[in-house]
């Protein structure tokens, strides 16, 4: 996924830079001219790193900053102080208030997208993709090709797994058995349709309180199979 990053600055034209200059090296980039805005952003957003002038009308950088610090959500987001004060006594009150880093005004866009690239590789961890699928009771663990159902452990076979976790994995749209045969077989070959019909009667024994009106695992006549999502 794209890094998030959000531009709270008052200078149209350096955020117009800086918008160019990190769209083209592949950041998603979002901005706010002044620290109110900018917060209601962040309370709203999903950001990654936050580009934080100084001087802003309204709520100033080194506020936001602290605000956000003591804010048990958004404590963690790292701030790059951007500004055209450089006095070393606002640099260091700047790191008190917990920023990554202080880019002094003016900065050329490469140090910049340098900056912030060192940032991001010390604070944002590759996110770890979630391996567990919940649906309902239902709980599939991809990483340890493990399923249970109400807590209780079903054995299941690899194509049965297979064909359960690409179902899990597209929740609340039906799979034709074509589709189904290509996660699993990976179109090797020729495999009769109605191969999917003999595992999934499999799989709603296993799986199912009662296979004859699974809740699981419903039928589409005509169609394929599906999931649906969680109400
Ligand atoms: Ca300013």
């Amino acid at each position: 996924m794209k890094p998030k990053i959000l531009i709270i600055e008052d200078e149209k034209d350096i955020v117009e830079l800086i918008v160019y200059n990190l769209t083209k090296e592949g950041f998603t980039v979002d901005f706010a001219y002044n620290g109110e805005e900018g917060l209601t952003k962040i309370r709203n957003g999903d950001y990654d790193l936050i580009l934080l002038d100084i001087m802003l009308p309204g709520i100033g950088g080194f506020e936001l900053c602290k605000m956000l610090r003591e804010e048990a959500d958004l404590a963690d987001i790292p701030i790059i102080f951007l500004t055209a004060r450089t006095l070393e006594s606002d640099k260091i009150l700047g790191f008190e208030l917990g920023a990554d880093d202080y880019i002094t005004k003016p900065f050329s866009p490469r140090e910049l997208v340098a900056r912030i690239k060192a940032v991001l590789r010390r604070t944002r961890p590759e996110k770890v993709k979630k391996e567990v699928i919940k649906v309902k009771n239902l709980l599939i663990d991809k990483d340890r090709c493990k399923v249970k159902v109400n807590g209780k452990s079903v054995e299941l076979s690899a194509t049965e797994f297979k064909i359960l976790c690409f179902l899990a994995e597209h929740k609340g749209r039906v799979c034709s058995r074509q589709e189904l045969i290509d996660a699993v077989w990976g179109g090797d070959g020729y495999i009769n349709p109605r191969t999917i019909d003999v595992h999934i009667k499999r799989l709603r024994m296993q799986i199912e309180d009662d296979p004859t009106r699974p809740a699981y695992i419903k039928t589409k006549r005509g169609f394929g199979y599906y999931i649906p999502d969680d109400e």
